[in-house]
Formats: structure tokens, sequence, C-alpha cells
């Protein structure tokens, strides 16, 4: 299939005027844009539906990825590159007198995640469709995504995002698969006459789960995948029970809102509804699917693979049991072979902030025969494992314990494979955090260290690094990015360093041209753009990024004639809404940032931008114009982190702890091409093991610190009198639990390495060089082949290249 610009101009005319019975001219871009998008839902509506069927036809296992968010950033370009129509629709654009960039840019970014974990669930639906693998995503379709923020005074403000507001193109609804999820009530099991229980409910709630579907579309293999994200409705023939507003309110609650945590957990009843709503919503329609197949139930699990990102989606174990049981008339112990060797479960955090657990009472209330079925699950684990393991390490491991179901372990003992997400993160879960259950299961434990879509973040973000790339290499690191180190031969060539150094300003011309119509900040594009984008979370250390620039600025009032490297640094980060000490870092930041970028003394050695609503769409702005990667966590805390692999892949040196994949990614690149600086995760756990760490001393002995601390006790940072204090209590009162005070020399000594570096330009893009082509094996291809063949069993039709397979290394 192909499509020339003349036919695209026909075809997309035609469905614009069909839409809106006037001139395109005439219309608005959001219009333009919505045109646009049908356009490509009626271009690829072919290649969804016959994906389907020969799925279908073939009977072929088929993935479902659980996730309760998906961020997948604006859609428009990505779809057309991988329709392999970019090109041709931008110049039919052009041609047709309109601006393809404003229609691009009037898609709102469905914020339907918080961070790391979502965007990862997206790069994996791109990775799948594109090798072609079989799979599904299943998630919920918000109402209103993450908060947009806004500053007020250097204050996180939260508003509503209401991303539906103009419609949403690329979803379909398909009222036709709706099903019904149930909630609360009574049960008890009853004889059925054919000496089998089957549970009996009352007094239940039942919310009809309806599904908006979209394609998720594969890079130039007519492949379209299906995600799946379930909306709750009121059941048509039980509107009478919903007569007031506030009745029908519960029921739009469920799908309402995404709980604005990251790495953080909350309790709530509301929360509890959602995860349940679309595990049980997902699980009926796997199971719907499965029997129209009219498989005998010993195939299930060689058809279906059901994985859980994160305990959000751990439900799924009690949920096929009880369809298996109750509805299917399964025994035990084949519904929980089914079930185990159906599900597998990825862990993303050993915090134990994290950590999911719901109190029994909560459970038992709302989910009744799920907790049933949960308190069997628990007790044949007892029963099994004490006889094997002890008594002591069995109930070490048990689901419920002191008033709690605990989720992960639920996940464990219900999955048959359980992965970490980067090499140390899986070795500390095996050794410390999971030692118990590495104990009982070591076969289930395997790492799968994240990866990211080249695509989207290389081609369609930095489409001039991308042609020089072409160029030089050819084209095939789009389908196989192992190719991506034949770039590696160019590391001399003092043409393509010129070339990379070019796009790099490029970029950052870009990005200062956004900054001063946004903001009014004026940048110097030649300075060292210094970037650190994640959510705001006090291991994530943002606070240390600002000491450092605290400490510069104090040199520079010093001395003003000082010659410094200029900086610019480039901050992007949400706070949730309930996490007090983050807000009070954002306000510090931009109190900071005030002060400095301000200051006359201070001029273009240093200006701050703390970015507003970081989301998908400003990290595809910000990191091509990235020259250093603050990937700076507390090291052992930052599971594997996804900004250093995007960093890294356009260009940026890597400034970091030996923390998640940044490990890795010196692995890749050698000592030579990464400043590293920190303490270690051993050297954190002897300091938490010996307990003798002393913030105080640390700031005691080291003056240039001690003076930076002053600044936010003393006035010199002007409105921040009750976060300087704050913050500066949680460093010296509390002890600096996240270690800042005491990996503060390392750091700064690092960050004067960069810029000592920086005064060499062949040096330094020789390194930024290396570190695109050595960062191939960060490609959610390679991760995503690795969970097909090592934990889903699943074929894709496009995977190449197997020797990558083996270990996280290039070949
Ligand atoms: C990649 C990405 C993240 C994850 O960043 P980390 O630095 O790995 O925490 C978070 N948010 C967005 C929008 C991203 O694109």
């Amino acid at each position: 299939m192909t499509l020339t610009t003349t036919e695209f101009k026909t075809e997309f005319t035609k469905v614009f005027e069909a839409l809106y019975a006037s001139n395109i001219k005439d219309a608005s871009s959001v219009q333009q844009y919505n045109a646009l998008g049908n356009f490509i839902k009626v271009y690829s509506s072919e290649n969804w539906n016959q994906t389907n069927q020969l799925y279908l036809d073939n009977q072929v296992k088929q993935v479902y990825y659980f996730s309760m968010e998906f961020l997948p950033g604006r859609m428009l370009k990505s779809n057309l590159l991988n329709l392999g129509i970019l090109d041709t629709v931008r110049t039919g654009i052009k041609e047709m007198g309109l601006d393809f960039e404003e229609i691009v840019g009037s898609e709102v970014d469905p914020a339907l995640g918080n961070g790391g974990l979502g965007r990862l669930a997206s790069c994996f639906m791109d990775s799948i469709a594109s090798l072609g693998i079989p799979g599904n995503g299943n998630g919920i379709r918000y109402r209103y995504g993450l908060f947009q923020q806004k500053f007020v005074d250097g204050y996180q403000v939260e508003l509503p995002e209401n991303w539906l507001r103009n419609g949403n193109v690329w979803e379909v609804r398909k009222e036709n698969k709706a099903v019904t999820v149930r909630f609360g009530g009574e049960v008890y099991l009853k004889e059925d006459g054919k000496n089998k229980l089957r549970p009996i409910y009352s007094n239940t709630q039942n919310i009809l789960a309806v599904p908006y579907d979209t394609g998720m579309i594969g890079y130039e293999n007519d492949v379209v995948n299906n995600l799946r994200l379930w909306s709750a409705e009121i059941p048509v023939e039980e509107e009478i029970n919903y007569k007031t507003v506030a009745d029908r309110e519960v029921v739009n609650q469920i799908t309402e809102v995404l709980y604005p945590d990251d790495s953080n957990y909350e309790g709530q009843l509301l929360r509890l509804r959602q995860e349940y709503f679309f595990t049980s919503a997902g699980i009926q329609s796997i199971v719907r699917f499965f029997k129209k197949q009219q498989l005998p139930w010993s195939e299930f699990s060689n058809k279906i693979a059901i994985h859980v990102n994160d305990t959000h989606p751990a439900l799924c174990v009690p949920e096929l049991m009880r369809i298996l049981l109750d509805e299917e008339g399964l025994g035990w112990e084949q519904a929980w072979n089914i079930t185990k060797r159906s599900i597998s479960y990825t862990n993303h955090t050993i915090m134990q902030e994290a950590m999911e657990k719901w109190p029994v009472q909560m459970v038992q209330e709302l989910l009744p025969r799920i907790y049933q079925i949960i308190e069997a699950i628990n007790q044949r684990h007892i029963d099994k494992k004490v006889p094997l393991y002890g008594e002591e390490l069995t109930y070490r491991t048990t689901i419920i314990s002191d008033g709690y179901i605990k989720m992960a372990n639920l996940a464990i003992i219900g999955s048959h494979s359980v992965n970490g997400v980067a090499q140390l993160h899986t070795d500390i879960l095996k050794e410390e955090t999971l030692r118990d259950f590495y104990e009982m299961y070591p076969s289930k434990f395997n790492n799968k260290t994240n990866g990211i879509t080249q695509r989207r973040w290389l081609h369609l973000a930095n489409e001039k690094l991308t042609h020089l790339i072409d160029e030089k290499i050819g084209k095939e690191w789009k389908t196989n990015p192992a190719e991506l180190r034949q770039f590696k031969a160019y590391s001399k060539d003092k043409d393509t360093l010129s070339c990379l150094a070019d796009i790099k300003l490029e970029n950052k011309q870009r990005f200062a041209a956004y900054a001063k119509e946004k903001y009014a900040i004026e940048l110097d594009p030649t300075a060292l753009f210094d970037v650190q984008i994640k959510r705001l979370h006090a291991y994530k250390r943002q606070l240390l990024n600002a000491l450092h620039i605290l400490d510069r600025y104090l040199k520079i009032k010093d001395d003003p004639s000082l010659e410094l490297q200029p900086r610019v640094f480039i901050f992007g980060a949400k706070a949730a809404p309930s996490y007090i000490y983050a807000k009070q870092i954002i306000k510090f930041i931009n109190a900071l940032a005030h002060l400095i970028n301000n200051d006359p003394d201070v001029g273009d050695k240093m200006k701050i931008v703390f970015v507003e609503n970081y989301g998908v769409s400003l990290a595809e702005l910000i990191i091509p114009a990235a020259d250093i990667s603050e990937q700076i966590s507390l090291a052992g805390k930052e599971a594997s982190g996804t900004s250093n692999m995007k960093l890294m892949l356009n260009g940026a040196l890597t400034l970091a702890t030996l923390d998640g994949a940044n490990i890795e990614i010196k692995d890749l690149v050698g000592e030579e091409n990464i400043f590293l600086f920190g303490l270690t995760n051993e050297e954190v756990n002897q300091l938490n093991r010996e307990g003798t760490y002393s913030a105080k001393r640390v700031l005691d002995e080291n003056e240039r610190l001690n003076r930076v601390l002053e600044c936010l006790i003393n006035g010199m940072i002007p409105d921040i009198e009750e976060e300087g204090r704050v913050i500066y209590d949680s460093l010296i009162r509390y002890n600096d639990e996240y270690y800042v005070l005491k990996d503060f020399e390392s750091f700064v000594a690092a960050q004067e390495r960069a810029d000592k570096l920086y005064q060499d330009k062949e040096a330094w893009n020789q390194k930024a060089l290396i570190n695109i082509a050595s960062s191939g094996p960060f490609s959610a291809d390679f991760t995503i082949m690795r969970y097909a063949d090592e934990i889903w069993n699943v074929k894709g039709k496009a995977i190449k290249n197997r020797s990558f397979l083996k270990g996280n290394q290039p070949i």
C-alpha cells in the first residue's frame, strides 16, 4: 500500500468535508487535526481488522499487558511514521497551505500515567506492535488524566486535565464488548446438585465496563494491535437503581481520575475499586475470547499470557481463579495451574512506601468473593510451604498478615515469573527485598532491563539527528537498533562530529525559543544545557542538583569576574499533590531560579528553567537539547530509570550515581564516557547498617557546603522562609535520609569534570556520539524480545537478531 501526495490530499479533503461540511482552510487547527486523525484511522482500519482476524484464524498465543497507566504521548506523528506516510502527509499538508506542526501541536497529550511506569507501558505497546507480536494493552480510560501543573508565585498548583474536551479521534467505543463488574454485597457457597459449590451473590452493585479501543500501529509492518481502556457506566437495565445524582456519581467516579501518586502508595477505597474494575473487565474479556475458540482449558496458558505491570493489576490472580472456579466449574488444582502459568509480574520498586497492601476488611466488604479466594490461596500456600521451608520463612511470605493483603506477595505466589527492571534492581530483589520468595521460587526470578522506543525518542523527537544517522549508517536501526553501533565508526570523523554539534545547537535554539516565548527567559544556546526531568521525589534528589546550583551562584557572587562554563539548568517535574516536601522543593528551586535569573552579576553564566507541566511532549522538546543528563538518585533507590536512556540516545552525557540502569549505561559506554559520582549501593547499605552517619558532621567538615546550607535559612533567597527551614531540617535535624550532603562533594567534583570537558568541544562531541552509538541495547524492542522469549513464550513476525536475547550486552 503506497500513498501518493495527490491521493492523500484528495482523501484527506474528503474526510474533512464529510466531518465538517466546510472549507478546510477556514477550519481551526483542532478541526484539521481531528480530520487528519480520522484519515489515519480509515487508512489503518483494514490492517487493524486484518491483524485481529489473523490472530483469531491462526489461534496464536496473545499477550495481555495489564497496566493501571499508559502514557502514550501525542499519537498523530508516531502513527504517520509507523504507517510509513509521515513525509507524504507532511508534504501534502504543506501543499494545501496548512501548517503541519500546528496541526500536530493541537493534539492533547493524554496524561493517563504518572511517569516512568506508564511511559514504559506505552513504549512496550510500540515495540510489541513493531515486532509483530500479538499483544494487547489493558487499562483504564480515565476521564481526567494527571493534573495540569501551573506555578503561581513558584508554588505548584494543580488543575484538572480534561483531555477529552475535544473528543478523542483514536478511540473506538465498543459497547458490544462490554462486561459487568460486581462490587460489594454478600456471597455464600451453595451445593449445586452436581457436587460443586457455587457462589450465590446478593445485594451486589453491578457496574458496566465499556471498552474503548485504540489501534497500536506497528512500524511499517501492517500490524495494528489493540489498546483497550475501560470506562465505568451504569448498566442500562439497572438505571432504575441509580436515581439520584449521588448514586450515579459513585459509578462515574470509578474511572473519573488517575491517582497522581508516583512511587507512593495510597490505600484509598476508590483506588481499590479502580484496580478491580479494570482487572476484572480485562480478565472477563480474555476468557470470553478464549471460549470463542472452543479449545480445552488445558490450552489456556498456551494461548494467553497475562502480564501484570506492578501490583496494581495483581487482582488478576484471584479474578482469573474466580472465573475458572465459579463460572466455568473447574477444580481448584486445574484453575490454579492455569492461573500461575498464564500470569507474570513485573516489580517496579523496592521502596516500602510504594508497596501496595489493602486492609483485609476493605477487601472483604468491597470484593467478598475475591477475598474468599485470596484466603484460600493463602491457606494453600501455608499448607504447602511450611513442611518445606518451616513456619518462620513461610509466614514471612504469606499474602495476608497483620490485617493486610500484600499485593506483591499475591502477585509472586500467583505467577510463574517475577522480574525486576534493571540488573541492580533484580539483584536487590533477590538478595534483600524478596529474598524469602527467592529462596522458595529461585527459577521465577529474572531481570528485564527497561527500554525505550527509538522511533519516538530519536526518529520523531530528533529528526535532524535521525537524518545524520541515516546518512552515515542507513535506516536499519529503526527496526534493528543494534545497528546504531555502526555509528561508532564516525567517532573520530571531524565532519560528523561537527554536524552532531550543529544539530545539538539547533535543538537548543528550539528549546530557547520555547523558553523565551513561554517564560520570557533569554537563554544562550551555546551554554551547557543541564537537564533533570522526572517526577519530583526525595530519592531522585532534585535537591542535590539545586544545592550545586546554589554553590555555583555563591562562587559568582564572591567574584563576579570569575570565568565559569555558562550553564542552563533545566528542570521538569510534577509533585504528587499530597507530597508536601516535594512541593516545597519545587518552590525552593523556583525561588532560586527567580533570584539567579534576575541577578545582573550572573548574566549568561547561569540560567534556570523549571518548565511547567512536564510530560511526554515536553520531554520530546527538552531531550534533544540536553548536554548533560542528571541521573542522581541515591544508589539503590531508582529501579531502572528510562529518561537516562532517552537522553543518552540523543547524545547527552550522563552524570550519575551507580543506580538502576545507569550501571548498564556505564558498562556500555565505558567509564570514560560518563560522569560518575557518589555512594554505591553497597556503601549506602553499609552506612545504613552502621547507623553512624551524621549529616551535621559532614556539614561541619565542609565550609563550602555549610555556606550553601546557610542560604536556605538566612533570607538570601527571598520568599522561602518556611520551605528553606523545612529543607534545612530534613538535612540536619532529620539526618539527611537520602545522603544528599554525603554525596555533595563528589557531585560537585563530577560537575567540574563536565565543565572542563565541555571546553574541549571535539572531545565532548566524540563522547556524545559514542553515547548515541551505544544506546541500541536500550531499545524496548530488545526488552520486549526478551519478555516474549523468556516470559510470555509468544512469537513475533519480526523478531530477528536473536543473539541480543543473551543478557543485556550487545553482540
Ligand atoms: C521517560 C519519562 C519518565 C521517566 O523518567 P525517569 O527519569 O526515568 O524517572 C517520566 N515522565 C515522562 C513524561 C517520561 O517521558
